[in-house]
Formats: structure tokens, C-alpha cells, sequence
């Protein structure tokens, strides 16, 4: 795989951006941006052109760069039957709130269906909306 400097830094997190632009803001061809998008990245595609959310796109590279440093990876569990880290069934996980700050996400594995969780704090959840989709108690995204 070719590498190229693609940074977020340049993206405004008030702004939307259509694919080209954020191409242009990030650095990536305009292939790697529908590639984020089928991979989570959240686009308003009610509209033509589509259109993303500076913000979106912060959380969502801000959790590509911990996927790549972190054993368990953002958007997986670490299920105790497989002894893996494994992505939620069905990209599902509910919010189990313990405090205002951070609670429990809880998941079934996907592989073998056993109940996982983590511990996360609330300001991370943005993040996992590139990665699953977050019901039970959660509301909201900010
Ligand atoms: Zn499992």
C-alpha cells in the first residue's frame, strides 16, 4: 500500500465538506474518502453532493490512528470466550451509563455471541459511531 501524508489538521470541525474537498483539506485521493465513508465515517447522502461533517471526520480519524496503536482497537471488545478482540454482532452496542462521565459498552461478540463490554468515557463516544451504531441509554452526540 502507498503511503501519503493525510492529516486532519487542516479540518474545520464547524465545517461540511463535500468529497473533493475534503480530499483537498486531508491530503487522501478522493477514493480514500468514499472508502472512509464505507467504513463508517458518517456523510449526509440525502443530498447530492454528499456532504461530511468536519467533526465526523476529526472522531473518525482520530480513531484510525488508535486502531493503529491500540491492542484492542477502538470498535472492538475483547470477548473473554474467544479470547480476541472482536467487532460488536450486527454493529450494535448499548450505552450502560455509570456516572455523567463515562459508563459501559456493552456488545455481543461477533463470532461467538457471548456478552462483551468496556469501560468508556462519554466524551469517547463519538468516536465509536464510526464503528457501531449505540443504543440503550446513550442520547445524542454531544
Ligand atoms: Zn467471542
Amino acid at each position: 500500500m502507498r503511503r501519503r501524508k493525510i492529516s486532519a489538521a487542516r479540518v474545520k470541525k464547524h465545517r461540511a465538506y463535500t468529497v473533493e474537498e475534503l480530499a483537498e483539506t486531508t491530503g487522501a485521493v478522493e477514493a480514500t474518502v468514499r472508502t472512509w465513508v464505507k467504513r463508517g465515517l458518517p456523510a449526509l447522502t440525502a443530498q447530492r453532493p454528499m456532504l461530511i461533517l468536519g467533526r465526523d471526520v476529526l472522531a473518525f480519524m482520530n480513531a484510525e490512528t488508535n486502531r493503529r496503536r491500540r491492542p484492542i482497537q477502538l470498535g472492538e471488545f475483547f470477548c473473554f470466550r474467544c479470547k480476541e478482540s472482536r467487532k460488536p454482532a450486527l454493529g450494535i452496542a448499548d450505552y450502560v451509563p455509570l456516572s455523567r462521565s463515562h459508563g459501559r459498552l456493552v456488545a455481543l461478540c461477533d463470532t461467538c455471541e457471548r456478552e462483551c463490554s468496556r469501560m468508556v468515557s462519554i466524551r469517547n463516544l463519538p468516536n465509536w459511531h464510526a464503528f457501531c451504531e449505540i443504543g440503550g441509554s446513550y442520547e445524542g452526540n454531544d
